[in-house]
């Protein structure tokens, strides 16, 4: 069976207190036994404190970014062994965010993905067509292109430390979900693009999260859907209840 997963990804929000504030609320109402993983991933910051203060519980830390070179003269820029260097083990890779204002392409992401692997980092690696594309029937296309020219040059092995996160930007932070049959149709059409590059195997076993206004009140119906387990939430992972709520609806 899939492992399902709920990602909070913070964005560039919580300054320090704040970040040890809302782990600690999360900490102290997660229900420990739940089988689903849960991933939180506070800005540069604040990792290593939140990886110390998440020591031995449930919940599991990321980054929200890396660069794709080991080290060396690129001022403002973190490396994976950095990250990897103060306990995290996980880097969310290919936001749309970093994607529409960072300018960053499927080639740089394909490095992006090399470094990390190389650094044993477990990649969230986000993906996702515009309104625009939807609007004109490529959005198949668009997702299919995003796989193909950014994570497709993996080997097969490499995909245990890979989850996908279907992001439709449209959906992003706009109060708009993706319904839970087009959540469905699109994360289907992933799996099958899968299967046709690495086989049965390896899409059988890739988690596939989706990610755009999941809150407490839709997360029970996007996640009931075969091929969707679980969810990269921006908005709502900012607060506990709201957080923990996504999580118990999977
Ligand atoms: C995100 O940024 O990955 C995201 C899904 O944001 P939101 O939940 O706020 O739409």
């Amino acid at each position: 069976m899939r492992t399902k997963i709920v990602a909070g990804n913070w964005k560039m929000n919580k300054n320090l207190q704040e970040s040890h504030n809302l782990t600690l609320d999360i900490l102290s109402k997660l229900n420990a036994n739940s089988a689903t993983r849960v991933i939180i991933a506070p800005t540069f910051t604040n990792l290593h404190a939140v990886a110390n203060q998440t020591k031995n519980t449930k919940v599991e830390v990321a980054a929200q970014n890396l660069h794709q070179a080991d080290n060396g003269a690129f001022t403002g820029e973190i490396s994976a062994d950095m990250i990897k260097s103060v306990g995290v083990n996980i880097v969310i890779l290919g936001h749309s965010e970093r994607r529409a204002y960072f300018g960053e392409t499927d080639e740089l992401l394909t490095q992006k993905v090399n470094a990390a692997l190389t650094n044993d980092l477990e990649i969230i690696f986000c993906f996702g067509e515009e309104l625009k594309d939807r609007k004109s029937g490529k959005h198949f296309e668009v997702v299919e292109n995003q796989l193909k020219n950014g994570i497709f040059h993996i080997e097969a092995a490499a995909w245990k430390s890979v989850v996908l996160a279907y992001e439709p930007v449209w959906a992003i932070g706009t109060g708009e979900t993706a319904s839970p049959e087009q959540a469905q149709e699109m994360h289907d059409f992933i799996r099958k693009t899968i299967n046709r590059k690495y086989g049965k195997s390896v899409a059988d076993s890739v988690s596939i999260l989706y990610g755009g206004s999941v809150k407490p009140d839709n997360a029970k119906e996007i996640f009931s859907k075969p091929d969707v387990d679980g969810g990269l939430i921006g908005g709502a992972s900012l607060k506990a209840d709201d957080f923990l709520a996504i999580v118990d609806a999977v």
